[in-house]
């Protein structure tokens, strides 16, 4: 079982296991409790916070994709998170973070800690100094994001993980942007990985969910004992609907990539668009890390409106087939602007010093048509030329 690709485990795991009506596609158990086969004897399943068959299924699913030894389902990806350092973290211990880490993970981290639950330092982890000091202060964790939002940064996961690795750091990579088909950061180093599967993993905008999955099994051990002991797990029905999306996650994750490819080719010939942030551009900063650690550059793309604020404004208004909205990894096009929308909450300071400019837009590429695609932003460059 273990021997298959990544499209045949996403595609088979729980397919004809009913062994009541063989189903193929595995039915949806919403009870939140089972009986005991007999007095005293405990059944795998007593109480859906603790395990239900449907986690199961895509916690098995995951945790192969991930090359993983155990994962735990649990209700959003910030909750994995949680799950992760309430786990791991005394009120003694520090952890290490991205400085550019997505926003509700800096809220989750920068306020717990202030609470006194433990200590953390948030670093810029492409600057090796930077991560040489922050690992000599023997962190007992150190979350890394690759590729990070919205400039797409890249961090060398190997690299960083060898260093962890003689402080005794445990690593966690938050595997959100580029999933199990692009990058599998447990074969490169790390000790657990997250995902909000709210993003590529469902695909389909409809399930918030999370997942931490542990390189070994002691660890995964540790945070399902930790998942039910918090009320961290994720529903049935989520889980149903998390796997139902999974199934197609490597065509899908395939596609976006394609169109990606042809918007940053449209994007490199406008007038109106200045710098580009995608690893797969020769000159982007993790381009050649990103071709080491990453089986695919992705699709999400960020790039700098080269006209004025108002025709930035002019431009987002008149695009018809990207909606205006946070989150991504749907099959919806999106477009963000971080400095009014996700990272509003950072002022204008920490956005500056985090180089993100107020002409900055984010692109989550979905799986319209890219002709279609293209031609909606064609239009709305010309309008916004037009405006000024
Ligand atoms: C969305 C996101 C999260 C948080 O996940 P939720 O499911 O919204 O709680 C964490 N990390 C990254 C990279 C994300 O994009």
């Amino acid at each position: 079982m273990n021997q298959h690709k990544p499209d045949t485990i996403a595609v088979r795991t729980g397919i004809e296991s009913d062994s009541q009506h063989h189903a193929v596609v595995p039915p949806i158990y919403l009870s939140t409790n089972y009986g005991f086969p007999a007095f005293g004897e405990v059944p795998t399943y007593d109480y859906t916070r603790s395990g239900n068959p449907n986690r199961s299924l895509l916690e098995e699913a995951l945790s192969e994709l991930e090359a993983g030894a155990g994962a735990t389902i649990t209700n959003c990806g910030t909750a994995a998170i949680n799950l992760w350092i309430t786990a791991f973290l005394g009120p003694n211990d520090l952890i290490i973070a991205p400085h550019d880490c997505y926003g509700g993970t800096y809220r989750l981290l920068n306020t717990r800690a202030q609470k006194g639950d433990f200590k953390v330092k948030f670093i810029d982890q492409s600057n090796d100094l930077q991560v040489q000091e922050a690992l000599s202060q023997q962190p007992k964790l150190l979350l890394i994001e690759t590729p990070s939002n919205p400039l797409i940064r890249v961090v060398d996961i190997k690299k960083v993980c060898n260093q962890a690795k003689q402080h005794g750091t445990l690593v966690a990579v938050d595997n959100t942007f580029l999933t199990p088909v692009y990058q599998q950061p447990l074969t490169l180093g790390a000790d657990f990985v997250i995902h909000s599967t709210t993003k590529y993993i469902n695909g389909h905008s409809d399930v918030i969910g999370g997942v931490l999955i542990s390189g070994t099994q002691a660890h995964a051990e540790k945070v399902a004992w930790w998942g039910n002991c918090i009320g961290a797990t994720g529903t049935p029905f989520d889980s149903y609907l998390t796997l139902r999306g999974l199934r197609t996650l490597s065509v899908r994750m395939r596609q976006h990539e394609e169109s990606a490819t042809r918007l940053l080719q449209y994007l490199n010939e406008q007038e109106l668009v200045g710098t580009i942030y995608h690893p797969s551009l020769p000159d982007h900063p993790g381009h050649e890390i990103a071709q080491q650690q990453q089986r695919g550059f992705g699709s999400m793309l960020s790039f700098e409106v080269n006209a004025t604020f108002e025709q930035l404004k002019v431009f987002v208004s008149s695009l018809k087939l990207f909606s205006l909205a946070e989150s991504l990894g749907g099959v919806e096009s999106l477009i963000c602007h971080p400095a009014t929308m996700t990272h509003r909450a950072m002022g204008e300071a920490a956005l500056a010093e985090a180089g993100i400019s107020q002409l900055l837009l984010r692109v989550s590429v979905g799986l319209e048509a890219a002709e279609d695609l293209i031609a909606d932003l064609e239009q709305a460059f010309t309008i916004a030329k037009e405006s000024c």
